[in-house]
């Protein structure tokens, strides 16, 4: 049986699927999201273990993924779906992903992983399959899936193509990682610190009820703001990834969760 995928479901037909053997500091959160016509996957994680044949097995059909950005955390399993749709900034990072490994550290290493993949697995020979876009997305483009439609928000900072999909009829946001309750990345390679923080000022002028980030839990409007507020007076955000890194493995041990 291929326990390799948490499956949790939420309301308003949304499934969040999270990869068990990924240390819970660093696996995102895979959204499936069913509709009349056809489903979709938004972000892939890692692509170690069979995500697509899991999403069948609970009914998926006709899936389309979305990757909300081209980190290695999110698009893994972006290449098992026959519709793999992101936004043109980052084309490039999904048809060839970086080949070196080093790229991948401080976030993946021997403690990313509570159960290897395969035998004779090393952590540190983690590479990514290309996952080309079949499809862009940008701004204001509209994801029908025949009873409930998701509006494209181009939302930069985190990385030039971050996006996040809007259900107004739920009031809904899946946010990928320019929003979740944990500590915001504005200063990996790719981020842009002042492209950030308008993304942040406009999310938190939307009308939201729920919204489903890429880590961790889901939360509503109030939350939302603490959120922001919190990053902009300078906690929830990662000042160094090395020592955070470091830290959740730390407390990890402390708390005895599995390793
Ligand atoms: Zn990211």
């Amino acid at each position: 049986m291929n326990d390799a995928f948490e499956v949790e479901r939420l309301a308003n037909n949304i499934y969040r699927l999270r990869e068990r053997y990924i240390a819970p500091w660093l696996r995102c959160n895979i959204w499936f999201v069913k509709g009349r016509d056809r489903d979709l996957v938004i972000d892939t994680g890692m692509g170690l273990w069979p995500l697509k044949k899991t999403l069948i097995t609970h009914g998926g059909k006709n899936l389309t993924a979305i990757s909300t950005h081209s980190h290695f955390d999110h698009m893994g399993g972006g290449s098992d779906f026959c519709q793999h749709w992101g936004h043109k900034l980052e084309a490039e990072s999904f048809s060839k992903p970086s080949t070196n490994p080093a790229d991948f550290y401080p976030f993946v290493r021997a403690e990313t992983f509570l159960k290897d993949p395969w035998p004779d697995f090393k952590a540190e020979q983690f590479t990514l399959r290309p996952a080309p876009l079949t499809g862009y997305l940008d701004e204001g483009d509209v994801i029908d899936l025949g009873d409930r439609y998701f509006q494209v928000l181009h939302v930069p900072g985190h990385s030039p193509g971050s996006i996040a999909l809007h259900e107004e009829a739920t009031a809904t946001l899946f946010s990928g990682d320019i929003v979740y309750d944990g500590d915001l990345i504005d200063n990996a390679d790719d981020c842009d610190t002042s492209l950030f923080k308008q993304s942040l000022h406009r999310l938190n002028g939307l009308s939201l009820e729920t919204i489903h980030g890429g880590h961790y839990d889901s939360f509503g409007s109030t939350q939302l703001n603490q959120i922001i507020s919190n990053y902009f007076e300078g906690f929830q955000r990662m000042h160094n990834c090395d020592r955070w890194v470091r830290d959740q493995i730390k407390l990890s041990n402390k708390c005895g969760l599995p390793t």
